[in-house]
């Protein structure tokens, strides 16, 4: 079991009001590659036979009477990307049919800022959340990224702002900041380094000072805090997924069922890692299972992850309970489709905000394991 000590020095809150709503989106990306026809989304034999071998992939989470709702979105997605010379980079967060059927790139949101790095194609579609979209854009400025629905935010990125980081620096001079990414373009230009939930405590550690300043994720703070001797300040945001979990619900779980193995993500509350098995990143969870097999296991996180796991490992029993993400949602297969149509919503950054934010994530994606 992970034991949890609480060893955040100081837990600072908002400093200035914060609307943290994304850049609009411009149609500069239309202009130049101009809007296709919408292909038809008819489903019949031929569908069919094409997206028989997608439909294998997904057929233990995908019940076979939505798949024909799916599958014309899914041929037709995939044939307009060819076209475009596009990728779909998707969040283990995603849903089955995108994840499984559209995606060229999978992962937590390390491993989409690595593929990120690498990708050839003139277009990248982000199917998961706007701070993603932005640091795909960052690490390829010379691309075009575009985000199927500009709406889809998050409750860690729309905690902290620009301003509060210039704040937080004045208010502890000298003090390095490392900033999770799921913050906006803009609060990881302020930043010395960006971190993600898989390599957080080696990004703290790799400063070699005694006290950094940590932002936005108290839970995530307080993690690695309890794996550190690194004095943390932390920023008073959270994940509205992870923070909606408790110890005492997992406790119930494993009273029923003693051998039930309970991983979880650290964004959660220190009294549900504590009561869990294991603890890491999306991309670390996968492997704990892939590489455990356990007969049963709750995955304390978003919940079609488990679907996505299901579908890889159908041996494995998933069990409740789960939360939905309401931004990650917003992303589906009719608006990746538009999307890659009439080349929306396209994501901008400006080029001081570009040149600043990519040394802070560079700096991570450069760091030496
Ligand atoms: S799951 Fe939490 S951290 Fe991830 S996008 Fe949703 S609100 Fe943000």
């Amino acid at each position: 079991m992970s034991a949890v000590e609480t060893s955040v020095v100081e837990t600072v809150g908002p400093l200035v009001a914060r609307p943290s709503a994304p850049l609009p989106a411009r149609r500069t990306a239309l202009r130049k590659f101009g809007a296709l026809p919408t292909p038809s989304l008819e489903w019949n034999a031929e569908v069919e036979r094409d997206t028989a071998h997608l439909y294998e992939r997904v057929k233990t989470v995908v019940p076979s009477i939505e798949w024909p709702f799916f599958a014309p979105y899914v041929r037709a997605i995939n044939a307009v990307k060819k076209e475009r010379n596009a990728v779909i980079l998707a969040h283990n967060y995603q849903t089955p049919e995108i994840y499984h059927c559209v995606a060229d790139f999978v992962g937590d949101s390390l491993q989409l800022a690595r593929e990120a790095t690498k990708v050839k194609a003139d277009v990248i579609v982000q199917a998961g959340v706007h701070f993603m979209a932005e640091t795909a854009k960052i690490l390829n400025p010379d691309k075009t990224v575009l985000i199927p629905d500009v709406r889809a935010g998050c409750s860690l990125a729309s905690a902290i702002t620009g301003e509060d980081v210039r704040l937080l620096r004045e208010r502890f001079p000298g003090v390095p900041v490392v900033t999770y990414v799921n913050t906006s373009a803009v609060v990881k230009a302020e930043s010395d380094i960006t971190c993600t939930s898989s390599n957080a405590l080696q990004v703290v550690e790799s400063l070699g000072v005694d006290k950094v300043i940590f932002v936005p994720d108290q839970y995530l703070a307080k993690y690695v805090a309890s794996q550190t001797k690194v004095k943390i300040i932390a920023w008073k945001g959270s994940c509205e997924v992870h923070e909606r979990f408790t110890g005492d619900e997992l406790a119930m779980i494993r009273a029923n069922d003693p051998s039930v193995q309970i991983v979880a993500h650290p964004e959660c509350p220190p009294d549900v890692i504590a009561a869990s098995d294991f603890t890491g990143s999306t991309a670390h969870m996968i492997d704990y299972v892939r590489k455990h097999r356990p007969k049963r296991v709750v995955l304390v996180t978003e919940c079609s992850m488990a679907d996505n796991v299901q579908a890889e490992l159908p041996d494995v029993q998933f069990t409740r309970p789960c939360n939905l993400c309401p931004h990650m949602k917003r992303i589906t297969l009719p608006k990746i489709l538009d999307s890659l149509l009439h080349m929306k919503e396209e994501v901008v950054v400006d080029p001081a905000t570009t040149e600043k934010a990519r040394r802070a994530v560079e700096r991570m994606i450069y760091l030496k394991s």
